[in-house]
């Protein structure tokens, strides 16, 4: 059995104090225990919502960090400080990250190895523009983007790796991709997998859809059999929308 994940990417938002009233409404609440819930707060927040969290099951991951130990990078956070305040997860590669901040690949496949140095679990994001879909391309980008950004690791680090496929025409927009459209991308991905790593490490790993999943369709999307969860972006700002997303499966 695949483990099924609802993570919440915060995104830019939520300072301290928004911060400990989402995850006070989080802890209060019944949440199924074969599901493992994941919260991203900003880096200022981090180390706040692990000491928060500590008596719960709700894992606290970061957004980005540098793929170098230390060094002149202003602005950047490395893997060793976030082992520092308790954080051993973190998001790689997501769509904002790629298109603003100028990660590629390469840098990417660099954030991996940090992340599994660290002995940390790595989220790693991927996804078709809408232009790429339009010109029936989506394919060969998001294979593109696991062979140079991921497919260097060993058969097994895939324990420290969480897949999650964001159409970046979805994300934010409010359009879906529909439920067949993920498991398509889903099925296809795990069989890339399959094909270099194995079906045992195919199996086993939990690839999450994200983009514009609410309460209202997350049951059909989760229920896509190669869909083992959900990376939440607007929805896991509203700690009512996100639990019902978490109640989906
Ligand atoms: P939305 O759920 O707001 O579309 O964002 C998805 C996302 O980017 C999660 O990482």
């Amino acid at each position: 059995m695949r483990n099924k994940i609802v993570a919440g990417n915060w995104k830019m938002n939520c300072d301290i104090s928004q911060t400990y009233e989402l995850l006070d409404e989080l802890k209060d609440s019944e949440l199924p225990e074969d599901v493992t819930v994941i919260v991203t707060p900003p880096f200022t927040s981090l180390q706040s919502a692990n000491q928060a969290l500590v008596d719960s099951d709700i894992i606290v991951a970061a957004q980005n960090m540098h793929q170098a130990a230390n060094g002149a990078f202003t602005g950047e956070v490395s893997a060793a400080m976030l082992n520092g305040v308790g954080i051993d997860t973190v998001i790689l590669g997501h769509s904002e990250r790629r298109a603003m901040f100028w990660e590629t690949n390469e840098i990417l496949a660099a954030k991996v190895n940090t992340a599994l140095e660290n002995e940390m679990t790595a989220i790693f994001c991927f996804g078709e523009e809408l232009g790429d879909r339009k010109s029936d391309n989506h394919f060969n980008i998001v294979k593109e983007q696991l062979q140079e950004g991921l497919f260097h690791i060993k058969a097994e680090n895939w324990e420290s790796i969480v897949l999650a496929y964001e159409p970046v025409w979805a994300i934010g927009t409010g359009e879906t991709a529909s439920p067949e459209q993920a498991q398509e991308m889903h099925k296809y991905v795990r069989g890339l997998v399959a094909d270099i790593f194995g079906n045992e490490v195919a199996k086993s790993v939990s690839i999450l859809y994200g983009g514009s999943v609410n309460p209202a369709n997350a049951k059909e999307i989760f229920g896509q059999e190669d869909v083992d969860g959900g990376l939440i972006g607007g929805a896991a700002l509203k700690a009512e929308d996100f639990i019902a997303i978490v109640n989906s499966f």
